[in-house]
């Protein structure tokens, strides 16, 4: 989608710090991490939020949370353990609108979030 900034990012228009890439998943660090560990997972396709979802997208989708903990046990969080979490409309606390998923580690995670 254009001017998306995910968008631009998965067709490297814009450069970031890949983790990791497949087909259709890009993964790469949060410009402005809120943890020693902040990993954004992206499907490539354009989707703006979680309520934009179709039949259809459901091996994407599942395929990023098989990436996601891939990508955490490599950094070495199995013991520790992590938070994935999508943020969805304003409301959820999403400011880009390309759904995607924040893996956070390495400080105590507050429960209930604020
Ligand atoms: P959200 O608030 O869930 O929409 O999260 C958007 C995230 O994207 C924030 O954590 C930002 O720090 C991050 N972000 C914004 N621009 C970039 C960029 N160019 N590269 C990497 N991460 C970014
Ligand atoms: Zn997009």
């Amino acid at each position: 989608m254009q001017g998306c900034l995910f968008c631009r990012i998965a067709n490297k228009e814009i450069p970031a710090d890949v983790v990791y890439e497949d087909e259709h998943i890009l993964a790469f660090k949060d410009i402005n991490p809120v943890a020693p560990v902040h990993v954004l997972f992206i499907p490539k396709r354009h989707i703006a939020t979680l309520f934009d979802i179709q039949k259809g997208d459901e091996p994407v989708l599942g395929r990023l949370h098989m990436v996601a903990v891939q990508v955490a046990r490599e950094l070495g969080l199995e013991e520790r353990g992590f938070r994935l979490v999508a943020n969805c409309q304003e409301g959820g606390g999403q400011y880009v609108f390309h759904v995607h998923y924040h893996l956070l580690a390495g400080r105590d995670l507050d429960w209930p979030p604020g």
